[in-house]
């Protein structure tokens, strides 16, 4: 008898409950993390496909963090919540928000417990990476007129080019007066683009490195072709656009000095895939979250614990400036609610009420991409559709800059979710050494709450189109409704 032929006949022998056994024991010992297109009920794909709906009309209408802010409070009032500034007074299922200088925005339900012993919180962020128009745009060249550009956040330069581009923003006029921009994104409006070379003509450009395959500096976007009726006049193509600039919104060039306005990817949410299971769209790093998150909360009526949405700005920068997750504005909404709470609040209870707030940093994860494969350990990685993704830490190297969330409070909420039948996975961004990136949780953590990412993984991720799975949006808006709760 053969080695294997004696293997075979062990085999055949086994009898058949000892294989049952074997199923049911694997069942118990080893972690599983199943598609959820294989375990959602029909009533839950179902609700994953017109959450979506919801989830696409509410990109179109808010690609910047200026333009989030709008439309998120729009929503908030319509569901009852009203402005912290006017609110003399805190009970138990007031729904209030506070506008962080029109680019962050923190949402609050008021809980049955007093706001010191702690607060739930999610935090999203709602910029995204795109180009800023620089202080002095415009110029004129060779028969057309541009406008210059500086990039924000992590951009791959190559994708911005030779794709429709849209402009949102905001310029104060001489007078003070306000105008707020958004060009490029009705069928009817014109779009604006960046040229690339012709292959014919391409190859010193494609022999450079891909990070110089479009410099920065050559990020300029095409506004215009038509000239100044005056053969004789130089600037005669730069002075077209201003003019068209005056008469159609009373701008000056001095004007743009002072103006926040933003290059985006020109069109609308779209569903992807022939069984439309995906979404793909700009600036879902990291809306894809901050959706769910707002959605979860406006579900709430007086919840145990005061309930908390932050969203930040600043995030793919750095979280720096007075509208970034390391500013104090945030932490000073907090302290607005002990004090509306407890007028004579002492600074020991703004540290304990600080100590005492738990938080799910919302951010996105990188979904395994098999297509590139090599940048990820397999096991240890978020896939699309496998649900929201509980990172434990971020970072890069040996964890440098992480906010490691503690095993006690990644475990409790694991038994939170397990118990509510909440769909989990978890993961970290690519190989060890393969490079690395952080988010807001560190910044909250240093003021000694405990806090944890989690989020939605995207393939594409900082690309012009950005692609998520419908079933982890939805059942990562159950996994905050769950969180905000009952944790
Ligand atoms: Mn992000
Ligand atoms: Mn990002």
């Amino acid at each position: 008898m053969s080695k294997n032929e004696k293997s075979d006949k062990v085999i055949k022998e086994q009898p058949a409950d000892q294989s049952q056994a074997g199923k049911a024991l694997k069942k118990k010992l080893q972690a599983e993390f199943p598609n959820l297109w294989d375990v959602a009920d029909p009533a839950d794909r179902d609700a994953a496909f017109s959450f979506a709906e919801e989830y696409k009309n509410f990109l179109n209408s808010a690609k910047t963090e200026r333009e989030f802010v709008t439309v998120a409070i729009e929503k908030l009032e319509s569901m009852g919540f009203s402005n912290l500034d006017q609110t003399a007074s805190l009970a138990a299922g007031d729904k209030i928000f506070k506008n962080i200088r029109g680019k962050g925005l923190v949402a609050a339900v008021i809980g049955d417990q007093p706001i010191e012993t702690g607060c739930n919180l999610i935090g999203a962020h709602i910029d995204s990476p795109r180009l800023d128009l620089k202080p002095n745009p415009v110029y004129e060249d060779a028969d057309l007129t541009f406008l210059k550009t500086h990039y924000y956040g992590g951009i791959k330069k190559y994708q911005w080019p030779a794709i429709p581009l849209a402009l949102h923003g905001v310029v104060f006029r001489a007078d003070g007066s306000p105008l707020v921009l958004n060009i490029g994104e009705s069928d009817q409006d014109p779009v604006l683009t960046i040229t690339d070379l012709l292959p014919h003509l391409g190859a010193e450009q494609m022999s450079r490195k891909s990070t110089e395959l479009i410099k920065g500096e050559e990020l300029n976007v095409l506004a215009g072709g038509l000239p100044y009726p005056d053969p004789e006049l130089a600037g005669r193509f730069k002075l077209h656009l201003l003019q068209l600039l005056n008469e159609r919104y009373g701008l000056v060039e001095k004007d743009l000095i002072t103006a926040e306005i933003e290059i985006v990817p020109a069109g609308k949410a779209r569903d992807v895939g022939l069984d439309r299971s995906m979404i793909g769209a700009y600036g879902q790093d990291d809306r894809v979250c901050a959706f769910p998150a707002l959605a979860a909360l406006s579900d709430l009526n007086k919840p145990e614990r005061t309930s908390v949405c932050m969203f930040f700005d600043k995030e793919e920068t750095g979280s720096d400036g007075n509208t970034g997750a390391q500013s104090r504005s945030y932490e000073n909404v907090l302290l607005q609610l002990l004090y509306l709470q407890k007028p004579d609040a002492n600074m020991m209870e703004q540290a304990k009420m600080m100590e005492n707030c738990q938080m799910l940093s919302a951010d996105v994860s990188n979904a395994f991409d098999p297509t590139f494969s090599s940048v990820s350990d397999p096991r240890n990685n978020s896939y699309l559709g496998r649900g929201i993704s509980l990172v434990k830490y971020t970072g890069s190297r040996g964890k440098g800059g992480t906010s490691d969330a503690n095993a006690e409070f990644f475990a409790r909420i694991v038994r939170l979710f397990d118990a509510e039948k909440i769909p989990w996975q978890t993961g970290e961004l690519g190989k060890v050494d393969a490079g690395g990136g952080g988010t807001i949780a560190k910044y909250l953590a240093n003021t000694g709450m405990d806090v944890i990412d989690c989020g939605i993984p995207v393939l594409s991720m900082h690309s012009p189109f950005e692609i998520s799975s419908k079933i982890d949006l939805y059942f990562t808006y159950l996994a905050y409704k769950t969180f905000l709760a009952k944790m």
